[in-house]
């Protein structure tokens, strides 16, 4: 376990918080719910865990693409501590390849994930105690992990959210709920609020953007997570075509009602077009107030509806230096890990030992 009081002063890789060794080099992670087996040199499905010589290792810890800061609605979160404000951070790597992402360059994040491996990134590295410093300094009084999935970094959200609690703030956890219930189990003592989505009750559309996924899973976490004591609240992006019937929105409701209850909130947000979704239209407001009625009906008390807001974005956000003390140039030179295990050859990712030997 990383002790977030001696979180490394620079970049490093840090071991991966769940991880079992079956085998002399193979060791699987069980973060989320891909539970990826790694030999020496791959990287998992997130890309931001390695398997050196048996041990994993968390590629982004303390690396951030985006920071932000909005009242806690934004999240949407609306049930917990309404009226504050949250900085949100986010990394890269995630667990699903949504077609409609509108973070690809964070939430993939490849290019960003490749370039740590590499020993090339100029992503900042900011400490737990930094970012929580950052927090209070502008004053807000939580701290929300979002833009992609947080289980593909969780050492950096658990060393953060220790500190965040120690401070007195608050911490939202945003998330698609393919976690693992070790994962949830660990958090829940530091971690106060999950906000996940539940994209469709159908397997097919979790199996196009996550091969393994299937609905039983997603709702089983979400279930674990309230089960466990974390403050839960649900959303929805509905898409044309793909989640819009009022079968769906009976379901969901009839799921929400029956497993978190007549009071948990259902945010219900509007798709915009982006990536292989580019050829949908918006979803029309008719459809999004006609999930919102179907609800009601169903016998939830709390449901609302985001006309003009999809997912949370990090597009608009500002520089990151706007929020960190320092200047732009230290945050963004070139990180190397500052562990000497590696050599100087860096983290020698599996492709790339491949690529440097001679053909035969
Ligand atoms: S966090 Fe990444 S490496 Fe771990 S199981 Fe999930 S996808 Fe695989
Ligand atoms: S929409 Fe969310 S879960 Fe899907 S790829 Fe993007 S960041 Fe990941």
């Amino acid at each position: 376990m990383n002790d977030p009081r001696v979180a490394p002063s620079q970049y490093q890789l840090v071991p991966t918080r769940l991880q079992e060794r079956l085998d002399k080099d193979v060791t699987r992670c069980h973060l989320c719910l891909w539970r990826c087996k790694l030999v020496h040199g791959q990287r998992g499905f997130c890309q931001a865990h390695v398997n050196r010589h048996g041990t994993l290792y968390n590629l982004s810890y303390g690396i951030l693409s985006a920071i932000d800061v909005a009242p806690i609605e934004d999240k949407p979160v609306r049930h917990f501590r309404p009226g504050t404000r949250v900085m949100s951070v986010g990394s890269y790597g995630c667990n699903f390849r949504c077609g409609g992402c509108h973070n690809l360059e964070i939430s993939w994040g490849v290019d960003a994930l490749d370039a740590l491996a590499r020993g090339q990134s100029t992503a900042a590295y900011v400490t737990p105690a930094r970012l929580v410093e950052a927090a209070q300094r502008a004053g807000v009084q939580g701290i929300a992990f979002t833009y992609s999935e947080p289980a593909v970094w969780l050492e950096y959200v658990m060393d953060v959210s220790e500190l965040a609690r120690e401070a007195g703030l608050y911490t939202v956890y945003v998330s698609n709920s393919f976690v693992t219930d070790q994962a949830l189990e660990m958090m829940a003592p530091v971690v106060d609020v999950l906000c996940s989505d539940i994209k469709s009750l159908e397997d097919a559309f979790y199996k196009e953007i996550c091969g393994l996924a299937n609905v039983e899973q997603v709702l089983g976490s979400i279930r674990k997570a309230h089960d466990l004591g974390i403050h839960v609240e649900t959303r929805t992006n509905i898409i044309p075509g793909r989640n819009d019937t009022d079968a769906m929105y009976r379901g969901i409701a009839t799921w929400i009602r029956d497993n978190l209850g007549v009071d948990s909130p259902w945010h219900i947000t509007r798709f915009f077009p982006a990536f292989h979704l580019a050829h949908l239209p918006p979803t029309p407001s008719e459809s999004l107030w006609r999930a919102h009625d179907i609800a009601h009906q169903t016998g939830l008390n709390n449901v609302y509806v985001y006309d003009d807001k999809g997912c949370d974005c990090a597009t608009d956000n500002l520089p990151l230096e706007s929020y960190l003390d320092g200047k732009a140039t230290d945050l963004h030179q070139v990180k190397k890990c500052a562990a000497s295990c590696c050599g100087t050859e860096g983290i020698l990712l599996k492709k790339y030992e491949k690529a440097a030997k001679p053909e035969t």
